[in-house]
């Protein structure tokens, strides 16, 4: 049969049409899904907030009850550490997956010191640039502390917005009155009237509403609850029954965190969102008890000390389509986990150097051992090591300790004595981990009273 070349080229347009039609149509819903499956990621960070500071940690006297959701939607964490007991060496641990000690960031730049023009290292790949090159939208609200020059600004960091502020430390109520460390938008100062865990409470709410239909990235970072201990005007009258005023105060601080939390997840929920959102809590560093109140039980020391009550942090994570509700899990883990666990969720992969390992395996049951056999710590004048069980640390003036954290968790009982060849194998592998470190870039001159106390 002869074909009628009328009939075929008609035929022919018809499905070279069909097949343009599924061209543009079918692969842009497929894509669609496809980056609809991207988790969206909210990471938020407290400041100086201790151990035993929230509900679901066992605080009797400072109610949290929105933090302490994310404990009941997902997993809490109990023997989670950060890899510095202080502010912005701990928050480059966090934004780089690494330990900051490679990079020697191994103290808090910014206006308090001597050197103003270190920060962040340029050449580290943050948490931010790892989203951006997965197409999430990325968003800083509150402290940075992580250099204050404008090569270091959160906008040059992989952060598409950003609100807050640039400095380790500043007042929550008429915050304009700081010109030096201003309060401010992508670099523009801003006039806030909020209290400023209210107002962080609200630009966050606001971006995963500008953005809830694409994948995000949003790290949260309240200063609260840090001194200076001022609350909200508005809860002025709030915890009476606390008659100790400071720590009515910092109750009354880490409402206005807690609330803004709340209203966090509250949009996340209505966003219709909440199942493919991986919300990560914790605090920077361990709690500066002398300084805010808040208590590390029953951890000894506090910010600024590698014992325990610096380092173990209130740590918890819910991803409601993935991981359990309700569960505590137990195992040794640090906070350059995030990292990973984040970008192996979103479908990436980290660079070789990142000291983070991904949870999700060990958080799931896929993997039954610790997500680490070792813990390692450096700052100023003192170290730590954790290997299983056993610590090791020690401090230039002090000297040494080790402590068995299965019996003794508190850290009372020094078997360094009793046991020195144990002190000799962990010291030896410390040193074998801190020849790969840089020096540090800038001394730390620590110099809050209770630095050198508890030793
Ligand atoms: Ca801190």
């Amino acid at each position: 049969m002869i074909e009628n070349p009328r009939t075929t080229r008609r035929h022919f347009l018809k499905i070279a049409g069909a097949a343009a039609t599924a061209a543009m149509v079918l692969p842009f819903p497929e894509l669609l899904a496809a980056e609809k499956k991207k988790p969206n990621i909210i990471l938020i960070l407290a400041d100086d907030l201790g151990y035993a500071d929230l509900g679901c940690q066992g605080c009797k006297d400072v109610p949290t009850p929105n933090i302490d959701r994310i404990a009941k939607n997902g997993m809490r964490f109990t023997d989670a550490h950060v890899s510095c007991p202080v502010c912005s060496p701990s928050r480059a641990g966090i934004l780089t997956g690494r330990y900051q000690e490679r990079f020697g960031h191994d103290s808090n730049p910014g206006s308090e010191f001597d050197r103003k023009d270190w920060g962040l290292p340029l050449d580290q790949k943050t948490f931010a640039e790892y989203m951006k090159d997965m197409g999430y939208a990325t968003c800083a609200i509150g402290k940075w502390h992580l250099g204050d020059n404008a090569a270091h600004h959160p906008n040059k960091r992989g952060f598409d917005e950003f609100f807050g502020f640039i400095g380790g430390a500043h007042p929550y109520l008429d915050p304009t009155v700081n010109s030096f460390n201003m309060i401010q938008r992508n670099g523009k100062p801003v006039d806030e009237k909020d209290h400023l865990s209210y107002a962080f409470g609200r630009e966050a709410v606001s971006f995963v509403d500008r953005n809830k239909d694409k994948p995000f990235f949003l790290y949260l970072a309240f200063n609260a609850p840090h001194q200076p201990l001022q609350p909200a005007i508005r809860d002025a009258d709030a915890f009476p029954e606390i008659k100790d005023e400071k720590r009515r105060n910092f109750a009354k601080l880490m409402k206005s965190m807690d609330v803004s939390i709340g209203a966090l997840l509250d949009k996340v929920r209505e966003s219709g969102i909440e199942d493919n959102t991986l919300i990560f809590f914790l605090s920077d560093n361990g709690g500066p008890t002398p300084g805010n109140t808040s208590r590390n039980d029953p951890y000894k020391g506090y910010k600024t000390h590698v014992h325990e009550g610096g380092t173990r942090v209130p740590f918890m994570v819910q991803w409601k389509s993935k991981l359990p509700a309700g569960k505590v899990y137990s195992k040794p883990l640090i906070a350059l986990d995030i990292l990973p666990t984040v970008v192996t969720a979103a479908g990436g992969k980290v660079a070789s150097n990142v000291d983070g390992v991904d949870l999700m395996p060990y958080l799931t049951g896929k993997k039954s051992g610790a997500p680490h056999d070792v813990l390692y710590w450096r700052f100023d004048k003192q170290l730590a090591i954790r290997k299983g069980d056993w610590k090791m640390s020690k401090h230039e003036e002090k000297g040494v300790r080790l402590y068995n954290l299965a019996d003794d968790p508190s850290e009372k009982n020094d078997l360094s004595a009793k046991y020195p060849d144990k002190v000799k194998e962990l010291q030896a592998e410390w040193d074998e981990w801190n020849a790969k470190n840089a020096k540090p870039m800038c001394p730390a001159k620590m110099d809050a009273p209770w630095v050198n106390s508890e030793w």
